[in-house]
């Protein structure tokens, strides 16, 4: 066992097995043995790789939507622009130097990165150099006022909780110790959850064995944004894995060394992650009263940015090694084989506020 396996076997013995949930914060977050906390997942030595770390283009086009989309707020000045788990820094990097086009509003941004992990927060400042981001735990801290929410592989990072349906209702899936006490072990609590009510309507009528996920803290930052952006002027710009439908089903996995990993096995050794379920989230939303667009695929946002043009820009001054990087990396976000399909765009937005660019055709 590793050593927060142990600390966790302890605990369930002292008080009963705990909710997937609370697994997946200790694993991801606890401050002396949590993934998070302990390492730089990223990159191709590490556990997973993002699109900011496949290619610069991905940031800079993010850059270039943030200051297309502070002209449709009316160029609001000072502008919160916030970064929700900005892993190495890299995306920010790449999008504040696109952003270097317009420079009233390089001078009116103020960087806010929300992250809990002390190794990422250093990478972050050595990649932003001079730009000065203010770290914080939480969204909660980040200063009132006109902002733009960037946030890229965050969500399905954020603890969830499994149900499943048993003729007498949905029962929670639990985190407890195998018979013979010497691993954890996934168990159903014996009877119905009184937390079924988390689970959304459109289940009512699931087969028994059916098992749905939700994210309450993915629920609570959505409404927390919608909020935000209903108080002021404004934009969110959420890019992940999941589906554009709520389906159900277990999509919680671990992952290491870019396969995966069983979940129980090795806590705070691998990366915990589950689909995002955007139909759920964009509710969440709209019902806290911000306007949403899409999800579109991440081909059809970055298509529509112009990745192409950019591409052509960048293969103008590359050598022929890096033109082959440069083509790769590009194929790599928007091939319907890769990651250009399986991952989606959404955009939250004040009341009123213009379609963001990306989003064409998409009623709010
Ligand atoms: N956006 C980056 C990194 C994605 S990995 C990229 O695309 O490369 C997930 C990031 O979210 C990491 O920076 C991680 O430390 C951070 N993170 C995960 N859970 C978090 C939480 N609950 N609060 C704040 N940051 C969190």
């Amino acid at each position: 066992m590793t050593a927060l396996a142990s600390l966790l076997a302890r605990r369930i013995q002292a008080t009963g097995p705990i909710t997937v949930a609370e697994f997946m914060t200790e694993a991801l977050q606890h401050p002396r043995h949590g993934y998070y906390a302990t390492r730089d997942p990223l990159g191709a030595g590490g556990d997973f790789i993002t699109a900011p770390e496949v290619s610069q283009v991905f940031g800079e086009l993010i850059g270039l939507w943030c200051a297309d989309t502070w002209e449709r707020m009316g160029r609001p000045d000072p502008v919160l622009l916030v970064e929700l788990g900005p892993g190495r820094g890299t995306l920010m990097a790449d999008a504040l130097r696109a952003i270097k086009v317009a420079p009233d509003l390089r001078g009116a941004l103020r960087l806010h990165l929300v992250e809990t992990s002390g190794v990422l927060r250093a990478l972050q400042a050595k990649a932003l150099g001079t730009a000065t981001p203010t770290w914080h735990d939480r969204l909660d801290t980040v200063p009132p006022g006109p902002l733009l929410v960037v946030a890229n592989e965050f969500l399905d990072a954020l603890p969830i909780r499994q149900f499943e349906r048993r003729a007498g209702g949905w029962h929670e899936r639990r985190v407890g110790l195998a018979a013979d006490g010497s691993s954890l072990a996934f168990l159903l609590e014996p009877a119905p959850s009184a937390s079924a009510a988390l689970i959304p309507g459109r289940y009512t009528g699931a087969p028994v064995g059916s098992l749905v996920e939700v994210c309450p803290a993915a629920l609570t930052l959505a409404a927390h944004l919608a909020q935000r952006l209903n108080a002021t002027t404004g934009a969110a710009l959420l890019i992940d894995y999941g589906s554009s439908e709520s389906i159900g089903g277990a999509t919680l996995q671990g992952v290491r060394k870019h396969g995966h990993h069983p979940v129980l096995e090795e806590p705070g050794d691998a990366d915990l992650t589950a689909h995002v379920d955007f139909a759920a989230f964009a509710a969440a939303a709209r019902s806290a009263g911000a306007d949403v667009h899409g999800p579109v695929t991440q081909r059809d946002f970055l298509c529509a940015l112009g990745i192409d043009a950019r591409q052509r820009r960048l293969l103008e001054t590359a050598s022929v090694a890096q033109a082959e990087a440069i083509r790769a990396g590009v194929t790599r976000l928007i091939d319907p084989a890769q990651m250009g399909v399986h991952f989606k765009v959404l955009a939250l937005a004040s009341p009123g506020l213009a379609a963001p660019a990306g989003f064409a055709g998409q009623s709010p």
